[in-house]
């Protein structure tokens, strides 16, 4: 049978495994103190996790200025999410989000049988907030919003004002889940966490966090949420019992106590990000600026093709999302995954595919 030279052959140093630009990932991995702490605590696994928990939870309280009453862990950040939304919900709740957004939430308001009323970004990607209030207000009983700032997939912050005076407006009618998994990446002066908002005494606002994404931990389910005490302890009643382990703890913990990791990370992140800048601006492909470790940008055609020929060219992205024809969510690798990717990229300008 003849067979036909793939048209991503001349790409040099093809890599042997694919590069996994999906999920948000730290492709720096846990921070070496992380990872010594993971083997320290690797003889005493066999305990319930209640003393690392505590510790940690310790340690974000110490970091957060809040009172451990304020903190419960999660399961991950998911898992968190799914204790705010079963908390929260009352007789005749709707669920409003932006669109598209981070998606789980769905799920778990569908298994409850709550509504999901969806609010497309607007014309500038942005969280269309006051769409949202319109829905609120139009709605005969309780809404709880989901927000997420920095938003995924755009990678982009709520309007800050904006948030905080909606925030300001929360009550036994109108709950807030802010989704802040990618807080840590924020570099734009002038942003306010949602944590402010509980330390105000807000009681129905649940802020979550997750050790997924700088900190290198999301095969370990890592997180937390942030609210007021009486809000938390009906948060509690939903968790199952034990959800914390042991090995995930140590390593939170650790990774809060690596500062130069962290920075490390912030920093590979940032020259990242400026390569792919730089490249998008040369092909001429619109991306949003990222105050995450992701970019929303540009494909030029099909989402789903333009996926499955990075695939083959041994990368993978992000999938498609709502209302994102012809775009794509980039996950940022190391400088040289993504030298890699530019270079892909390249080629497939030359191949008329983007
Ligand atoms: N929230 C957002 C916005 C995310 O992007 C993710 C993961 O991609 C999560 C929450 C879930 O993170 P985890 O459950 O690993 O903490």
């Amino acid at each position: 049978a003849s067979t036909t030279a793939s048209p991503l052959a001349s790409l040099a140093n093809n890599p042997a495994e694919a590069i996994p630009l999906n999920f948000n990932e730290n492709p720096l991995g846990l921070a070496p103190k992380a990872q010594q702490a993971v083997l320290d605590a690797l003889p005493n696994a066999w305990r319930y996790p209640d003393a690392a928990r505590s510790d940690l939870m310790g340690a974000i309280a110490a970091n957060l200025s809040v009172a451990e009453s304020q903190l419960i862990y999660g399961n991950g950040s998911s898992e968190v999410l799914k204790m705010a939304l079963d908390a929260l919900v009352q007789t005749n709740t709707q669920l409003v989000m932006p669109d598209p957004s981070y998606g789980v939430i769905i799920d778990y308001a569908m298994a409850r049988g709550v509504p999901v009323v969806k609010v497309k970004l607007d014309g500038n990607w942005q969280t269309d907030l006051g769409a949202m209030k319109a829905k609120v207000a139009a709605h005969n009983g309780p809404s709880i919003v989901y927000l997420c700032n920095p938003n995924n997939p755009t990678g982009v912050l709520l309007p800050q004002s904006q948030l905080n005076q909606w925030l300001d407006q929360a009550s036994s009618q109108l709950s807030f889940i802010v989704d802040e998994a990618y807080v840590e990446y924020v570099a734009q002066a002038g942003f306010v966490s949602a944590v402010a908002r509980v330390k105000q005494g807000q009681k129905h606002i649940v802020v979550c966090r997750t050790f997924s994404k700088i900190y290198a931990l999301a095969g370990l389910r890592v997180g937390y949420g942030v609210a007021h005490a009486e809000l938390i302890k009906q948060m509690q009643a939903q968790a199952s019992i034990d959800n914390a382990n042991l090995i995930g703890c140590v390593a939170a913990k650790a990774s809060l106590e690596s500062q130069q990791w962290l920075e490390l990370s912030l920093k590979s992140n940032s020259q990242a990000k400026e390569l792919v800048y730089k490249q998008l601006e040369a092909l001429g492909l619109d991306y949003l600026p990222s105050e995450t470790n992701f970019i929303f940008h540009k494909v030029n055609g099909d989402s789903e093709l333009y996926m499955q020929r990075m695939g083959k060219a041994g990368i993978l992205v992000g999938r498609p999302f709502n209302h994102g024809e012809g775009w794509n969510r980039l996950s940022i690798g190391t400088p040289a995954q993504m030298q890699y990717f530019c270079k892909t990229l390249a080629k497939f300008r030359e191949l008329g595919w983007v």
